[in-house]
């Protein structure tokens, strides 16, 4: 396990006092790294959802299991067909899905067949009723198939081409999404092996900060952090340890400490970390880990701390309520991602255009609570929401993602476009 130290020596032009935001995610990466696959469990395709793959899904069956009809049609080999020509064929029996139909199709003959429903050998082709002319007689059916209406293979679906038996239908770190369980549902597998939840503790800090019941008192604030931490969190799909809201008291904060490093993976704090914070969490933070405190250049955000307690990964975010939630998509989202064994990319940002001038200072990375919609001609387009301030939690519920102003980007005017890091979903 590298020390911050170490960590921080192998980083270009790593200075603390003014970490760009693509070397806060570097440092991120070698702090932290992804769970053991050692304590992987098997666990129920329905209880699955949402949880990492700890191991490859090797497919026992190939999906579909036998060539099979894509259309309701006749089934007929396509040898047979001739440019510009119609082509007549009796048709010698019906084939449904579900069973195997037992027969033989010649020359000049066809099969009448349904969606899904097993092609036998020889038969290529399907063509669907409404293409071809039906004429019956006593006991004979006979179809016509207009010429140059199809090729060879048309309305056929190949056996193995969603997957073939033992290939790998998911790979390691895949999210198990609604999608994924149905594909592990169709090769007929109950269960998968999956990570183990991580597991996260989190408490507020801030002799100012209220517990929801607490009565108000002049100077304080309800405790809203706790509430967006918990709900990023348990979005992600993590275990949450809920620590309440810690007082500035020396003996409080080492035992919170303390607890959450026995119990959790990662630590969330926030509050305390600001420059000429006079209380007693950077401290705490120092006494008991190995953490470096930060300015970043961002916007919300800057103060941060990071590191390690015991074997716990450290995230001391700052105290207000945007900056906790921009710090968290921005840095502590991906980091547990990649603990959590997750393959899962960031997700590519949009370009949009700006419906107001933004003012942007250079070297430094701000982040503007957007809402993304369209326009009347069909591009995206963004505006901000309202008052900015790093406290006012609503730019937050109103908006639909992040306004990323790179760091070396300056002022923005109406009309340039510019990069969005889309949340909906994900908070
Ligand atoms: P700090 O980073 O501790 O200086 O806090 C910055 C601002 O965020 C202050 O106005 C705090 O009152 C506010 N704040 C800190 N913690 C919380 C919290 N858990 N919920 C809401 N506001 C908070
Ligand atoms: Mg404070």
């Amino acid at each position: 396990m590298k020390s911050i130290d170490d960590i921080a020596a192998a980083l270009q032009g790593y200075d603390p006092q003014a970490l760009s935001v693509d070397q806060v995610h570097a440092f991120l990466r070698e702090l932290v790294q992804p769970l053991s696959a050692k304590e992987s469990q098997d666990v129920f395709l329905m209880d699955a959802l949402g949880r990492v793959l700890a191991q490859d899904v090797v497919s026992p069956i190939s999906v579909p299991a036998h060539n099979n009809s894509a259309m309701d049609g006749f089934a007929f080999n396509a040898a047979q067909l001739r440019p510009d020509q119609p082509l007549a064929l009796r048709v010698v029996g019906t084939a449904l899905a579900g069973k195997a139909w037992q027969g033989k199709v010649n020359a000049g003959e066809c099969l009448k067949i349904m969606t899904g429903a097993i092609l036998p050998d020889g038969l290529d082709t399907v063509v669907p009723q409404e293409f071809c002319q039906i004429d019956s007689t006593h006991d004979v059916t006979t179809i016509t198939i207009a010429p140059n209406i199809l090729k060879a293979g048309d309305n056929r679906r190949l056996l193995g081409e969603d997957l073939m038996q033992g290939q790998p239908a998911l790979k390691a770190g895949q999210h198990l999404t609604p999608a994924a369980l149905g594909l592990v549902a169709s090769l007929g597998l109950p269960d998968v092996r999956v990570h183990r939840r991580l597991r996260v503790a989190y408490f507020s800090t801030g002799d100012e900060v209220l517990s929801l019941g607490e009565t108000p008192r002049e100077g304080a604030v309800y405790d809203s952090n706790r509430y967006t931490v918990f709900g990023l969190l348990t979005r992600m799909g993590c275990e949450v340890i809920d620590m309440g809201v810690v007082r500035d008291d020396p003996a409080l904060l080492e035992a919170a400490f303390a607890k959450a490093a026995k119990d959790a993976d990662a630590i969330i704090t926030s509050g305390g970390v600001s420059v000429g914070e006079a209380d007693f969490t950077k401290a705490m933070m120092k006494k008991l880990g190995d953490v470096a405190f930060w300015k970043i250049a961002m916007r919300p955000g800057r103060p941060m701390a990071v590191g390690r307690i015991g074997q716990s990964v450290l995230f001391g975010l700052p105290g207000n309520p945007v900056a906790v939630m921009v710090t968290f998509l921005a840095f502590v989202r991906p980091a547990l991602l990649r603990m959590m064994g997750s393959s899962a990319q960031t997700a590519p940002l949009l370009r949009a255009k700006s419906l107001e001038p933004m003012r942007k200072k250079a070297g430094r990375t701000e982040y503007q609570r957007g809402f993304v919609s369209s326009a009347p001609d069909g591009t995206l387009q963004v505006r901000t929401t309202g008052n900015q301030g790093s406290g006012v939690l609503s730019s937050m519920v109103h908006g639909n993602g992040l306004i990323v102003l790179h760091h070396a980007q300056g002022n923005v005017a109406v009309g340039d476009e510019v990069d969005v890091m889309m949340f909906e979903g994900t908070i």
